[in-house]
């Protein structure tokens, strides 16, 4: 074996989005948080680059990714397309020669967590291997990559591999490997373009009523962090940039959700490695984050971007209860919001959370209507989405609802019969239309058991940047396409006063 060599730089990158995005939607990108918070606690280097949070555009976000590793490149940004298309001709050339290869000097890893973030990073993804040639691995992780790695290595061959799945120990692996001299490709959550590991395990479909194969491919996958208390608390380089622009800091107090839901990327993510699908951080190391964050950067209002804070059944409530204890007991004053489903939701449970700082409560119910929570295999019905809404209410809690209006199935009555719901938990005509979007239409996900079954029935249209799909019901399509076009003139109408 020969001799150890230094570890190379890592660059982790978060594109900006494609479309405006709300900086309160988005957030602090807590995967690339806990993924320096690891390879820094082993030594490595690390540098984030939030085009979100600092306001970037793809040739700014270039522009510091060139500066921030100024001695290794080569190339001059200038003459290098920002938007790819010269990078393309240029990468192909070296893609003979390029890989593999041992000792790269810096690693740039793309996160992709949204599909708004797609194209952009596949711009940025194609530009620095034009700048870098050689001298880094490129590589691309998040939820869109490990759904559809097949669609990224097609539309990007300039990448070396994704990493599937949650990818804090793979990458550390990975760098380990690199300064040992050793072959990384073999690294469990790895997935390369030029082996049979191309297709990740396809969600358990025959549990969302799915026939047919499971689609699994030969990848191996890395098993689930099991346990989270094991992790460094995230980096938080970019929170100062977000405290800057008012957004609310995120933590994160678990991972996954232990639903089903057939239209849930989350669920298809999770289900890809073999694991617990939901893993909860203990009390104490929660508590322990909130007083850090109190005490390192004056944070008094959290928001938790668990996908669901409540774990499963009995056991998932009382940690629940156990960190709102905690967080009393050490006399925490933090605000706090969480995101949960309509069965999370009892009388005791949030009323201890409530003493302990919780202001608001995100609550996917998605439908009044339950021939839609069916399909979506919710798990729950409309009255259990109607109790734990008033619930919330009664308790003086801000509800925040995830609702989906229309989905490939929906008719003209049940876009009434939703509208009646709203209005039976209490929710007025101003707040449908300007806090619950009342043209909320269901994506189709890559990778969901969702996507899968439009493919099927051969509604799916576009590709995986955002597929499309026609309403089963006329009427109920015309109604979106109106409202989407009497938004449009409203909003255009407002933007010139
Ligand atoms: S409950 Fe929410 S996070 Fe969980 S699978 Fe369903 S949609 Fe996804």
């Amino acid at each position: 074996m020969d001799s150890e060599e230094a570890s190379p730089d890592v660059v982790l990158i978060i594109p900006p989005p494609e479309a405006s995005a709300r900086l309160e939607d988005l957030g602090e990108h807590l995967g690339s948080a806990y993924m320096a918070a690891v390879l820094r606690q082993r030594g490595h280097r690390v540098t984030i680059i939030d085009a979100l949070a600092e306001g970037l555009s793809s040739r700014a976000t270039l522009e510091r990714v060139e500066a921030e590793a100024r001695p290794l490149h080569r190339k001059s940004i200038r003459g290098i397309d920002v938007r790819g298309r010269g990078a393309v001709a240029e990468s192909k050339k070296e893609e003979g020669d390029r890989f593999p290869f041992a000792r790269p000097r810096l690693v740039l890893g793309i996160s992709i967590p949204f599909s708004n973030m797609i194209r952009p990073a596949i711009s940025i993804a194609r530009a620095l291997r034009a700048l870098f040639g050689k001298e880094a691995l490129l590589t691309m992780g998040g939820h869109i990559p490990t759904l559809a790695p097949d669609h990224i290595f097609k539309d990007c061959p300039q990448i070396d591999f994704i990493v599937s799945g949650e990818g804090e120990f793979t990458l550390l692996e990975i760098l380990e490997k690199i300064k040992a001299g050793r072959d990384w490709r073999d690294t469990p959550g790895v997935v390369l373009s030029n082996s049979p590991r191309t297709s990740v395990p396809r969600p358990n479909r025959a549990e969302c009523g799915l026939s047919g194969e499971s689609g699994a491919g030969t990848f191996v996958p890395r098993p689930l962090i099991s346990s989270l208390d094991d992790l460094p608390f995230p980096a938080r380089d970019t929170l100062p940039a977000y405290q800057r622009r008012k957004a609310i800091p995120r933590m994160l107090g678990s991972r996954g959700c232990y639903g089903n839901c057939s239209f849930c990327s989350v669920n298809a993510f999770y289900r890809s490695a073999p694991g617990p699908r939901w893993r909860g951080r203990s009390p104490q190391s929660i508590a322990e984050e909130m007083e850090r964050l109190s005490k390192d950067y004056g944070v008094r209002e959290v928001m938790f971007s668990d996908d669901n804070f409540i774990g499963p059944g009995k056991m998932g409530k009382e940690r629940a209860v156990a960190v709102a204890e905690e967080i009393m007991r050490r006399s925490i004053q933090m605000r706090f919001s969480i995101a949960c489903r309509a069965n999370d939701i009892d009388r005791e449970t949030f009323t201890v959370l409530k003493k302990a700082g919780l202001k608001g409560v995100f609550l996917g119910i998605e439908s009044g209507v339950q021939r839609a929570l069916d399909s979506f295999n919710k798990g729950v019905t409309v009255e259990d989405n109607r109790r734990a809404a008033l619930l919330i209410r009664e308790l003086g809690l801000d509800l925040i609802l995830g609702f989906i209006m229309f989905d490939p199935d929906t008719t003209l009555e049940e876009i009434l019969e939703n509208l009646q719901f709203l209005r039976s938990i209490g929710i007025g005509a101003s707040t449908i239309f300007n806090r619950i979007g009342a043209l909320n239409r269901l994506d189709a996900y890559e990778g969901t058991p969702m996507a899968e079954r439009l493919r099927e029935e051969g509604r799916l249209q576009g590709d995986y940047t955002g597929y499309r799909y026609r309403m089963r019901d006329p009427r109920a399509e015309f109604v979106y396409r109106t409202g989407l076009l009497a938004y449009k003139i409203h909003k255009a109408i407002k933007s010139l006063f």
